[in-house]
C-alpha cells in the first residue's frame, strides 16, 4: 500500500521516546515463552529507532484480560525473554500509563528499551478510550505500529495513540502492506484466489469482495460442498450448510457479474468416516452416496488448480483445501500449496497467504517459507480480504 508513514519519514530520532505497539501475545508455558517468532519480529523496528537514537518503549497486549489486572497476564516474563533475543537489557515497567511510567522510560539511557504493562489492563484499551490514548500518547514524542494482527481493532494503544502523535509503520508492519498491496491492491494480473476452509458462512464478506477484485476465486474444502449442493451436485452427509444455498448462488453472480472464473472441485475424495486412514475413493461430482462425506479435492481438481497457477501473476490464498489435518485428506491442501510455492520461488508468481489455519496448512506442505508472504495475522488478514478498512492501518497513512 502506498501512502503510509514509514520510521525512515521520521527524520533524526536523538533524544526522542518512540511508542512502539508489537504484538507479544506469544505462547506461554508456566512464565516461560515457548514460541519466539513474535519477539523476534518486532527486532527490526526496534534495532531501527535505536540506531536512529530514540529510546523504546513497547506497548502490547497479552490475552484476554477485560480490563482487570490478571497476574498471568503480565507482560513481565516477556522483558527477559525479548532481552535475549535483542541482546541488550529490556526493562519493565507495570502499568502503561501515569508518571511512574514516564520517570521509568525518563531514567532509560539513550537508546533504552523499557517494556510496558499490558495495556488490555485498562478497560479503556479495547473500547479505544480517548482519555487512556492520550495519557499513553504523553510518554512519547511519536508513535509506531508494528502490530498487524491488531491493526483490525480500533484500541487505545492501536488508532487511538495514533490519532495524537506522528505514526508510523514499523518494519514488520511495513512488510506485511507492501505484501497485501502487491497481492490486492495494485497486483500484477491476472490474479487467483484459493479460498478454502470448514463453512462459508464465516466468510461470506470475504468471497463477495474477492469475486469483485480477482480474475478467478477456486473454493475449496468444506466451503465447496455448500456451493456444490447449490449447484444440485449431491453433497451425501458431508459438511455442508444447505441452508446458504441462495448466497453461494448469490456469490456466483456478483463473480459473473465481475468477470471473475468460480473454479469448484470436479473430482471428490469421500470417506464414510471423519477420521485418519478412513477406507476411502475418488469419485466425480454426483458420485456421492448418502452415507460418504466429501474430505478433499481430487487429482483432476488439483491440476486444474496447477494450471490455474500456472497462468496468474498473483496468487492470493486463505483456508485449506480438505481436512489437511487427517491424513490422507491433505493431499489437495498440500500439493496445491506446494505447486504455488514452486511458482513463487522461481519468481514467476507472487504468492501471499494468511490467516487461521492457512499456516499451519502451509508449513505441513513445507511450502511456507517459499511464498512471498505468508501473513500470521488471523484476524486482520481476514478483514483485509474482506476489503474492509483496519483502523490501525488507516492511522498511519500520509
Ligand atoms: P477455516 O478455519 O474456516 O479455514 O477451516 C479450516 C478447517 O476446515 C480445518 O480444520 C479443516 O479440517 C476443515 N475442513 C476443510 N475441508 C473440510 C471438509 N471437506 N470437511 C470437513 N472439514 C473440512
Amino acid at each position: 500500500m502506498a501512502g503510509f508513514n514509514r520510521i525512515e519519514d521520521a527524520g533524526d530520532l536523538t533524544g526522542k521516546t518512540a511508542l512502539v505497539r508489537v504484538d507479544f501475545n506469544v505462547p506461554m508455558d508456566g512464565g516461560r515463552v515457548t514460541d519466539d517468532t513474535r519477539l523476534r519480529a518486532a527486532l527490526d523496528t526496534v534495532q531501527t529507532l535505536r540506531t536512529s537514537g530514540a529510546k523504546v518503549a513497547l506497548l502490547a497486549h497479552f490475552g484476554r484480560p477485560k480490563g482487570e489486572r490478571i497476574a498471568e497476564m503480565s507482560l513481565a516474563p516477556i522483558a527477559p525473554a525479548f532481552s535475549k533475543v535483542l541482546g541488550s537489557p529490556v526493562s519493565f515497567v507495570g502499568d502503561c500509563r501515569g508518571d511512574a511510567v514516564k520517570a521509568a522510560i525518563d531514567a532509560l539511557p539513550p537508546a533504552g528499551v523499557i517494556l510496558l504493562e499490558n495495556t488490555r489492563f485498562h478497560a479503556g484499551e479495547e473500547s479505544g478510550d480517548e482519555a487512556l490514548a492520550a495519557e499513553i500518547a504523553a510518554l512519547g514524542d511519536l508513535y509506531i505500529n508494528d502490530a498487524f494482527s491488531a491493526a483490525h481493532r480500533a484500541h487505545a494503544s492501536t488508532a487511538g495513540v495514533a490519532k495524537i502523535l506522528q505514526a508510523y509503520a514499523g518494519k514488520s508492519m511495513e512488510r506485511e502492506l507492501d505484501a497485501l498491496d502487491k497481492a490486492l491492491g495494485t497486483p500484477e494480473t491476472p490474479v487467483l484466489a484459493v479460498v478454502g476452509g470448514a463453512k462459508v458462512s464465516s466468510k461470506i464478506d470475504l468471497l463477495k469482495n474477492l469475486v469483485t477484485k480477482v480474475d478467478a476465486l477456486a473454493i475449496g474444502g468444506g466451503m465447496a460442498n455448500t456451493f456444490l449442493h447449490a449447484r444440485g451436485h449431491s453433497v451425501g452427509k458431508s459438511l455442508c450448510e444447505r441452508d446458504l444455498s441462495d448466497t453461494a448462488k448469490e456469490i456466483e453472480a456478483i463473480a459473473r457479474g465481475h468477470g471473475c472464473d468460480i473454479l469448484l472441485p470436479r473430482d471428490l475424495v469421500v470417506a464414510k468416516d471423519f477420521a485418519a486412514n478412513a477406507a476411502n475413493r475418488t469419485c466425480g461430482l454426483d458420485e456421492v452416496a448418502d452415507d460418504e462425506m466429501i474430505l478433499d479435492a481430487g487429482p483432476q481438481s488439483v491440476a486444474i488448480l496447477a494450471t490455474a497457477m500456472d497462468v496468474a501473476n498473483t496468487l492470493v490464498w486463505n483456508g485449506p483445501l480438505g481436512a489437511f489435518e487427517i491424513e490422507p485428506f491433505d493431499k489437495a491442501t498440500v500439493q496445491a500449496a506446494q505447486a504455488a510455492g514452486a511458482r513463487a520461488k522461481s519468481g514467476k508468481l507472487v504468492a501471499v497467504a494468511g490467516g487461521g489455519d492457512t499456516v499451519a496448512a502451509l508449513n505441513h506442505a513445507s511450502a511456507a517459507d517459499d511464498f512471498t508472504f505468508v501473513s500470521t495475522a488471523g484476524g486482520a488478514f481476514l478483514e483485509w480480504m474482506e476489503g474492509k478498512a483496519l483502523p490501525g492501518v488507516e492511522a498511519l497513512k500520509s
